[in-house]
């Protein structure tokens, strides 16, 4: 195998794994509700937190958490919040 075709087998690589992060991310939105309390239902705004405060600071791989709530089918305890309600609740604790 030369290079390039080395390079492309990895993008291709990248790529399909970027796809599957986003269908599990999109899967989990849609397990907790599909949209944050104050309305924001825009896939790239959102994620899914656990309520634990404890979380709101410490930044949890994203992809992580999406593959293993859906291992566990989408236990309580987790809920969804967009990049604005997660700044403004991240303020509060500050
Ligand atoms: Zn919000």
């Amino acid at each position: 195998m030369n290079k390039e075709e080395k390079e492309k087998k990895k993008s291709a690589a990248r790529e399909a794994q970027r796809v599957f992060f986003r269908k599990k991310k999109v899967e989990a939105i849609e397990a907790y509700g599909g949209a944050c309390a104050c309305g924001e239902s825009r896939i790239a705004c959102l994620t899914v937190i656990a309520k634990e405060s404890v979380y709101y600071k410490k930044r949890t791989d994203a992809a992580k958490l999406y593959i293993e709530l859906a291992r566990r089918g989408y236990p309580n305890g987790y809920e969804i919040m967009c990049r604005n309600c997660r700044a403004l609740k991240g303020g509060e604790q500050v």
